[in-house]
């Protein structure tokens, strides 16, 4: 059946209602929160640390881990508590999607642990995690190149791209070519590109044109939440 209306109305290009906030948690040394509709994603960072064991340190520069994990209360569906093979896959993932704006060298033997914790899931739970992430980083006060926004777009009807994709979409009827990934809003720069289904090079080429503008937006909610907490700062990733 022809996908001519989205579920929840939005244009085909337009992004759920976001917001974000950081400094949410005092214990940590950095936090943020960010939320897209329903889905919401909570990021702590402990670091930089001493990285222990010994073995695990690397003398040029510090290690960044990260650890996702979806709440079983997040979903409506029952979900078994602790790591899976999808956590451990989108932890790996979030990791390579952050790192390259990290500037770590100032940090040899040492750690920066980032905990992502899905309190609501509604789809895009991994892009919704290194919204936050890239938030709680720089409100850590990690050397940042620049932020890191992320976004899933879809592919239905098989050439029309969707930006944004809910739990609804990702499960109609016929499937749907997820595509979730993270840009660099200053250089444009893809640090994540994943894809579950099938589609065409055109169509993967035009998911992430209007991924690449869907990031602007993104960057404007992290930006104003950074400002928020810090005032007049000039640019987020200074
Ligand atoms: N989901 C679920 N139970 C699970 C894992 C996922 O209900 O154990 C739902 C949840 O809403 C999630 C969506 O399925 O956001 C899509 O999951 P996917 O693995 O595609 O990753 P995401 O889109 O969240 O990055």
């Amino acid at each position: 059946m022809a996908y001519t209306k989205r579920t929840d109305g939005r244009k085909f290009d337009e992004l759920r209602e976001m917001e974000a906030k950081v400094g949410i948690i005092k214990s940590a040394d950095g936090s943020a929160m960010f939320r897209v509709g329903k889905t919401i994603a909570i990021a702590a960072v402990r670091g930089p640390r001493d990285l222990y064991p010994k073995f695990k340190q690397d003398s040029q520069k510090g290690v960044l881990r990260c650890n996702y994990d979806l709440m079983s209360f997040s979903v409506t569906e029952r979900k078994r508590p602790g790591p899976s093979r999808r956590s451990q896959e989108i932890s790996l993932v979030t990791e390579k999607a952050l790192l390259p704006v990290l500037e770590l060298d100032n940090f040899p033997n040492a750690v920066v642990d980032v905990f992502i914790t899905i309190v609501q899931a509604d789809a895009g739970t991994r892009c919704a995690g290194i919204n936050a992430a890239s938030l709680a980083l720089a409100d850590a006060g990690i050397p940042m190149k620049d932020l890191v926004c992320a976004v899933a777009t879809g592919i239905i009807n098989e050439d029309k791209v969707i930006v944004d994709v809910n739990k609804e979409e990702e499960d109609l009827e016929g499937g749907l070519a997820d595509t979730p990934m993270a840009i660099l809003p200053r250089s444009g720069e893809v640090t994540l590109l994943q894809m579950d289904g099938e589609a065409s090079k055109e169509e993967i080429l035009e998911s992430i044109k209007l991924g690449k503008r869907a990031c602007e937006q993104i960057y404007r909610v992290q930006r104003d939440a950074l400002k928020e907490r810090y005032g007049g700062m000039k640019d987020a990733a200074d």
